[in-house]
């Protein structure tokens, strides 16, 4: 417990109230033919689909565990991440990391993965076309992991996943199914907002233990 109050401590959180509730939204994934996630990596690292490829460092593939229970889907690199070739790294990913340990978990236990492979330059939000050319990998690598609970990081990944315009407000403590397996997916802020905003560190706090409740 003492622990538990020190990551939150870390995470700016003093107080936290249960606000979640529950709703559907169906959101149609192709299921691929890929056998493994070596072979879908290979696909994006020769990925000449979209401009992306032309001002990349690295592809953006994923990170974590190929078995894990919870899949957190974040928009698109950003330049920590082209640099590294890793999601969620720099103060935003510490800030997630953080977040993972208030609920007993560490990084290695769950994967990470975006929209998007390929950073957007000077970190512009993902175009409606780059989304469409790069879902098919992430919709593989969701078909391969299988996940229990997908967790959308931030607005444009929620609304893009789900396939809305509604803002985080609303979107925030419903539960959502995602593609024909129907997996249960749930709207969290970007640790990078939480970064500006560290009043709403609370709200993500109650989205991560309802994340725990669900996988048990
Ligand atoms: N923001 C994201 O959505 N993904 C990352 O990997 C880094 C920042």
């Amino acid at each position: 417990m003492a622990r538990k109050k020190e990551y939150l401590k870390e995470m700016g959180i003093d107080v936290w109230r249960d606000k979640s509730r529950l709703s559907d939204v169906n959101v149609t994934a192709k299921i691929a033919d890929f056998h493994n996630l070596a072979d879908i990596r290979k696909q994006v690292v020769a990925c000449k689909l979209c401009d992306l490829h032309k001002t990349r460092t690295n592809i953006v593939f994923g990170v974590g565990n190929e078995n894990a229970k919870i899949m957190f889907i974040g928009e698109a690199p950003g330049a920590n991440e082209d640099l590294k070739g890793e999601p969620f790294v720099g103060r935003a990913g510490m800030l997630l990391n953080s977040m993972l340990r208030s609920i007993g978990l560490e990084r290695t236990d769950v994967y990470i993965a975006n929209i998007l492979k390929c950073r957007p330059p000077n970190n512009r939000d993902p175009l409606p076309q780059e989304v469409k050319l790069c879902t098919p990998y992430l919709q593989m690598q969701i078909a391969l992991i299988q996940p229990k609970i997908l967790i959308a990081v931030g607005r444009i990944a929620a609304q893009f996943l789900l396939n809305t315009m509604e803002s985080m407000s609303k979107l925030r403590g419903n539960t959502y199914q995602y593609g024909e397996q129907k997996i249960p997916l749930i709207v969290t802020y970007h640790p990078a907002y939480l970064l500006r905003s560290p009043s709403e560190k609370r709200k993500s706090y109650v989205d991560f233990l309802l994340i725990k409740k669900m996988v048990g």
